[in-house]
Formats: C-alpha cells, structure tokens, sequence
C-alpha cells in the first residue's frame, strides 16, 4: 500500500481546507454540494409546531419535515418523537440491542484537532500497540464474550499505515465476527484492501459541517481538507465496505445543522448507493486531558434525544449507536427508545484491556459510562430487551 500517500506535515493552517492535496482521491461527487447547500439554505426558526405535527403524522420523512423535526418547535414534542423512534425502532430491529467494544491501537495523530486529546501539540503518552499487544487485547476482549469490535488509531499514516491497519483487522477477524474501523479517511483502493482483510464498516466522523468553523477548528495535517473528509463514505462503499457510519460532534458549532447535514449525508448517499448499510453516531464534545473544560455548550441530554429521535424516525433502518461519552442512565434510556447499538467494556487508552500489555498510552477523551460487559448485558435485559453479539453471519 501507499502509506506515504499524503503528506500530512505539509498542510498547515496557511493550507486552503477546501483543496484536495496530492495523493488524495477526489471522486466527484454530487453529494458534498447537495448536503452544504440544503444546509446553508435551512431556517430552522421557520418551523412551526404545525409543521412539526406534519412531519411526526407522515410515514416516510422528506428532508423538510426532518429539518422540522430538529427545529427548536419540536422541542416540546419530544414526548411524541420520543414514542414514535421507539415504535420505528421496534418495528425495524424488535428488541435487539447490538454490543460491541472499540479498541484502540495507536494514539499517535498528525493532526491538529483542538478539542481532541490526540492532536499532535498536546503532550500525552503516545503509543502504538504491536501485534502482539494486539492479539493480547483482541483475546482478552474476546473472553468478555464480545463478538463486534471497532478498531480504533489516532490519525496518523506515517505511525499507523493502511498496512499497519490491515494487518490488525486480518488478526481480529481470527476472534470477532464483525469488525468497524475508525481511522483516518482513505483513497478508494485502501479501503478495497481493508475490505479484503474483512472490515465491514467504516466510521468517519465529519465534525461539522460548517466548512468556516471546520477550518478554524482543524489547524494542521491531512484531516483539515474538509471535502476529503466529507467524502470519505462515498468512497468506502465504491471500495466495497457494506457499511458506513455518520457523525458530527455535536458542540462543536450549530448542532441543528451539523445534525440536519449528518441526516441528509447519509440520505443522500442511502439513495445513491441503495445496499449500504447506514450509521449514526451521536457524540458531544468531552474533556480532555489538559483541557478539562471543553464541554458540550448548548447540547444537553434533551436536545441529545431530540436528535437521536429525530435520525430514527427520518432514516428508520439506520443503525445508531450511544456513546460512552454519556452517563449510564442516559444510555439505557436511549436503547429503549431510539439507539440500536451500545459500547460495552471501554477503554479508549493504549493497551488496557490485557494486563499483560499494561496501560500503555493516554485516553482521547474521559468516558462517562465505565460499566462492564457483563452489566451493560444485565442493563439491556433489565428493559425487556435482547443483548445481540453479531448481527452478521459470514456463509
Ligand atoms: S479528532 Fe482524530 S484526527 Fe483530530 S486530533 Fe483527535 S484523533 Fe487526531
């Protein structure tokens, strides 16, 4: 593979964030022009609770009536929304709750993300696992009964190459049945290797949206172009990954519309490529180390389930997962009525899984639900629902 495909250490915050830089793959879509545009042309303040009554009454949502439901009208609705996910999440997946872990197995990032405890100015313990850690964690994880790993790294190629990532997921294939990666975003034929050596999804967080606040928030590598970022997806699915998930960081700028442009994202691409299975993740801006006070601003755990509620009932077969970033509570609430998809047993440092490999390197972000495997399963059975270890069979 090209590790050294893009030079990260040449983009610097004099770089346009709208450039493609050398090396990367830019496939023309339609979709990023779409998604900004519809974004930037919506008034959330024009809905009225009569279009909020609209949109939750029809079967299938468009856009529009999506938008409303995010609006600051629908916000005294949050009951019926709240009912109406619930019985969409019923009907498309029944009492299933999906669990899995992610595993970090480098912390080492090129990149210059200034709410993230990564980005390559912040000093931290950094770390990157060899496959023999690996195996230590991936065995130690398998044990919790865990069948659905997410493999996680900081972004950096020259630390963590597509090789490097490769090889990982083809050892973590030997002890889990479906495997997500969360890594920097890819050309089209890196991600047709990785789906070779078994991925079956990829998650690429967007941020936001809001191309003016992305640049002021991504300084310096290969993650502050935003429209290789944007494309990232697209590109999965053309290099055959089964799977994609959405997410912006809520906090980070407008969350109604970085909400609104995750939805519509992943809408879009949805019709276009009409066999991909979709994702959302909902995360909120956490402390980091050495800085203790990022915090979410206006996005509390009610506007949180405004927009989950508000992804089920506009795209009702996506999957959508709770973060650890939220408390335990907030969580289990959550799987009652909207979220499919639960982290267990987390860990987001280098190496603490296994004892033998020992904390290696520094977390991204403080967790706030530090349950086990075993008590998020007695959690999920305690609402009536079924704990799912995979959902995927491979014949
Ligand atoms: S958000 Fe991702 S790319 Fe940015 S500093 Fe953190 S790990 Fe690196």
């Amino acid at each position: 593979m090209k590790d050294e495909v893009i030079g990260a250490r040449y983009i610097t915050r004099e770089t346009s964030h709208m450039e493609y830089q050398t090396g990367m793959d830019d496939i023309g879509s339609e979709v990023q022009d779409e998604v900004i545009s519809r974004m930037n042309a919506e008034e959330f303040d024009r809905y009225t609770a009569a279009d909020v009554r609209r949109a939750l009454g029809r079967d299938v949502l468009s856009p529009e009536d999506f938008a409303a439901l995010l609006s600051q009208a629908a916000f005294p609705f949050l009951e019926q929304m709240a009912s109406r996910a619930q019985a969409e999440t019923r009907k498309h997946f029944g009492n299933s709750v999906q669990m899995f872990t992610p595993l970090y197995i480098a912390n080492y990032c090129e990149n210059y993300c200034i709410y993230c405890g990564f980005n390559c100015h912040n000093k931290i313990r950094r770390a990157k696992l060899d496959m023999d850690e690996i195996e230590r964690e991936l065995k130690a994880i398998a044990a919790s009964g865990l069948q659905e790993l997410l493999l996680l790294t900081g972004e950096s190629r020259s630390m963590s190459p597509v090789s490097y990532i490769g090889e990982a997921v083809r050892l973590a294939r030997k002890y889990f049945r479906v495997i997500g990666v969360e890594i920097y975003p890819l050309n089209v034929d890196e991600y047709a290797y990785l789906h070779e050596c078994g991925v079956d999804y990829v998650t690429v967080f967007q941020e936001t949206y809001d191309s003016d606040k992305y640049e002021t928030l991504h300084l310096g590598g290969h993650k502050r172009i935003f429209p290789y970022r944007l494309n990232a997806q697209e590109r999965a699915l053309q290099g055959g990954i089964r799977g994609v998930g959405f997410a912006a960081l809520l906090g980070l700028s407008d969350f109604r519309r970085d909400a609104f442009a995750t939805g519509l994202h992943a809408y879009l691409l949805q019709r276009k490529y009409p066999h991909a299975e979709i994702a959302f993740s909902c995360p909120r801006l956490r402390p980091i180390i050495n800085n203790d006070k990022i915090n979410p601003k206006d996005v509390h755990e009610p506007q949180l389930l405004q927009v989950i509620c508000a992804y089920r009932i506009f795209m009702p077969f996506a999957s959508i997962t709770i973060s650890t970033r939220e408390r335990a509570g907030f969580r289990d609430n959550v799987i009652g009525i909207a979220a499919t998809k639960i982290s267990a047993g987390v860990s987001t440092g280098i190496g603490e899984h296994s004892e033998d490999n020992a904390d290696k390197g520094d977390a991204q972000f403080e967790i706030s639900d530090g349950r086990t495997v075993d008590e998020v399963y007695q959690a999920i059975e305690q609402q009536g629902l079924q704990p799912v270890m995979a959902d995927y069979l491979y014949v």
